[in-house]
């Protein structure tokens, strides 16, 4: 039985409610997790509650040297946590380690919290009086993340968090659980004291207590959109700080002057690493021009007929099986529908199955030609190995389209032409955005983060963004009594 972590010990659950966990390869269950109650969140919340004090006024270079000893084990342990995940979310080991690497970037960009947390001070705001401010923690905080990164998303967060000083609650995905309690076992072994990062495994009913619960000061989400603007919502109603972060239909647009080989090996990459099940993948491929969509075409057949798809685990697979039998069920809807509103399936991955692995979640990789903005495959995520081909007559089309989706994580465009590259940069509509670039996730000391109903809130993750949202503004002005008595003043201060 797959556990919390609380108060610094794990211990099964009570509430008696549990899911199931499969290895994805297989198809078989491997474990159950325990669902926590409000008891056990409450038992959380008063462990985090608890180390607060202490661990908010330990020096910030304190904070930073045990999440860098944290870095130095996960360097050396990266293949044991890159196991974990790929036997339980089915993505291949090679993409499990970079998903680990880049969590990792953001404890080194934490290891900086000394730094970040410097703020500014001004002598004489009036005669003899100084200001100065400073960034505090905000108390307990709350970090509830998806199954398609069971460890890069947790570290978008918790390192962030606990260097300005909170205390943390992370709910993992019921889908994927084990990498979190890893981690918080290394953090253990750092020596980090009790109760300053707890795991609460769970599903719904947990974080509809955590929404409302009076001790939590702030949330971090990251998504399906329905569920962030949930989480927004009920989490600002009741008083918190909260970002949410959802869904995304990315598109890459594809100008006649790009070299199309370069855009076929990004599409193979961008639209079917990890199965597709990635916030940054791209789903959509429009073409300016009908001549560059039928070249390109030709290209993705050719490379898709080559994609290696196999066990996670085996070293020459390049894409694995997807997270659950659900999820696969899901996505071959999604082409099932694709089919009925008339788009043209030129590759259908619907019936691949793996030698040796029949109960396995496979697919194959999906390419849809003609896609149009009416169509649900257009306009919903698919969150799988699918990608739609859509055609525009021109760049202006083709950012107009972009522009009028509801999803805005990430884009990109692939071109020779510098002008259209700046213009794109400057008018898409988009949070991230690549030139030349497929999956332009910002390094960690930039932020991550998308606009309109990608991304619900005020801040991005990690980065100063990520720093910003974890600590509050608080301002200092100061005066040392010199002996001159000027008598009680009743108009607003003002600098004489
Ligand atoms: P999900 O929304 O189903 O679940 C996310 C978390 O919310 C999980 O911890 C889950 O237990 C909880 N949850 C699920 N249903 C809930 C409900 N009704 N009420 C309260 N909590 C609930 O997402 P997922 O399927 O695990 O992950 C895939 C989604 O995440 C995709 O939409 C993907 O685009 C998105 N995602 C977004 C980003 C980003 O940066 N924008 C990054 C990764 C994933």
């Amino acid at each position: 039985m797959i556990g919390h972590f609380i108060n610094g010990t794990f211990c099964e659950g009570t509430s008696g409610n549990t899911a199931e966990v499969y290895n994805p390869t297989t198809g078989k269950k491997t474990n159950n997790v325990t669902l926590a109650n409000k008891e056990e969140l409450d038992t959380a919340v008063a462990s985090a509650k608890q180390a607060f004090p202490a661990w908010s006024s330990t020096p910030p270079l304190r904070r930073a040297r045990l999440l860098f000893k944290f870095k130095m084990l996960l360097e050396d342990r990266i293949d044991e946590l890159a196991e974990i995940i790929s036997n339980e979310h089915g993505k291949v080991f090679s993409d499990a380690k970079g998903e680990v690497t880049r969590g990792m970037e953001v404890v080194e960009f934490a290891c900086g919290i000394p730094h970040l947390l410097k703020s500014a001070f001004t002598e004489n705001v009036g005669t003899g009086v100084d200001s100065h401010s400073m960034r505090q923690a905000l108390g307990v905080v709350a970090g509830i993340t998806p199954f398609n990164f069971p460890a890069m998303v947790p570290m978008w967060m918790f390192p962030l968090a606990l260097a300005c000083g909170n205390t943390f609650i992370l709910k993992p995905s019921e889908r994927d659980p084990s990498a979190a309690l890893w981690m918080a076992n290394l953090l253990k072994e750092c020596g980090l004291p009790d109760g300053v990062f707890n795991v609460l495994n769970g599903d719904k009913e947990v974080v509809n207590e955590l929404l409302e619960h009076p001790d939590i000061a702030a949330i971090s989400f990251v998504g399906s959109t329905p569920i962030a603007e949930h989480i927004y919502k009920i989490g600002t109603a009741h008083g918190k700080r909260v970002q949410a972060l959802g869904g995304a239909k990315n598109h890459l647009v594809v100008m006649p002057d790009a070299d199309l080989d370069q855009v076929c090996d990004a599409l193979m990459g961008a639209a079917y690493g990890s199965a597709g099940e990635r916030c940054m993948a791209i789903s959509v491929a429009v073409c300016v021009g009908d001549d560059v969509a039928d070249r390109l075409n030709i290209k993705l057949k050719d490379a898709l007929s080559k994609l290696k798809i196999g066990p996670s685990l085996d070293e020459t697979s390049e894409m694995g099986p997807l997270v659950t039998k659900d999820h696969l069920n899901k996505v071959k809807g999604y082409v099932n529908l694709g089919v009925e509103e008339g788009a043209e399936l030129l590759v259908d991955g619907r019936t691949v199955t793996i030698d040796g692995h029949e109960d396995g979640f496979f697919m194959g990789g999906c390419l849809f030609d003609r896609v149009t903005p009416e169509m649900r495959i257009y306009k919903e995520e698919i969150f799988g190995p699918v990608l739609s081909v859509v055609r525009c007559q021109s760049f202006d089309e083709a950012v107009d389209l972009i522009n009028a989706h509801e999803f805005a994580n990430g884009t990109c465009i692939f071109t020779r032409d510098g002008d259209a590259a700046r213009t794109f940069s400057s008018f898409i509509q988009v949070g991230m955005v690549g030139v030349n670039v497929p999956i332009p996730v910002p390094m960690a000391f930039h932020s991550f983060g998308g606009w309109k109903r990608s991304l619900f809130g005020d801040h991005s993750v990690h980065g100063e963004e990520g720093m910003r949202f974890y600590t509050r503004l608080k301002t200092v002005t100061t005066r040392w009594p010199t002996g001159i008595r000027s008598g009680a003043d009743f108009i607003m201060p003002t600098m004489k």
